[in-house]
């Protein structure tokens, strides 16, 4: 039933206008130990170019369409200025601000309640990172 679920979602979040690809890895000891690095014990992401890796299911993350869609801007962030290019601004942005006034993130947290970045298309992978 939940992988129904998940393709449904999947149909629905593929036909929508504004596409963006990205691939999300579920149960990712990277995100567990980012997570914990960073004082989140329950529920984490770190997007590294077009792959989001989570600490808790991939159906859960999925499930959760503000976090989807915090997640995909980074995807985009990291689209516009290439990896390297985003993490060098994102490193150098994270020494002068917070977590909240950090432009990155800034523009990710607002997207989490904008309705014009629902236009997502995934492609999952199951990992047991
Ligand atoms: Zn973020």
């Amino acid at each position: 039933m939940k992988r129904v679920l998940l393709v449904c979602s999947l149909v629905v979040l593929a036909t929508s206008s504004r596409s963006q690809t990205f691939r999300v890895v579920g149960n990712s000891k990277l995100a567990k130990i980012a997570g914990r690095i960073n004082g989140e014990h329950e529920k984490y992401a770190i997007t590294f170019g077009k792959t989001i890796f989570v600490s808790c299911t991939k159906e859960d993350f999925l499930s959760e369409d503000w976090w989807v869609r915090h997640e995909v801007t980074h995807v985009q962030q990291y689209k516009k200025y290439g990896v390297f290019g985003f993490l060098k601004r994102y490193v150098g942005y994270a020494i002068v601000y917070r977590y909240r006034e950090n432009p990155f993130e800034k523009e990710a947290i607002s997207a989490e309640d904008d309705p014009l970045t629902r236009g997502i298309a995934a492609t999952t992978t199951a990992s047991n990172q």
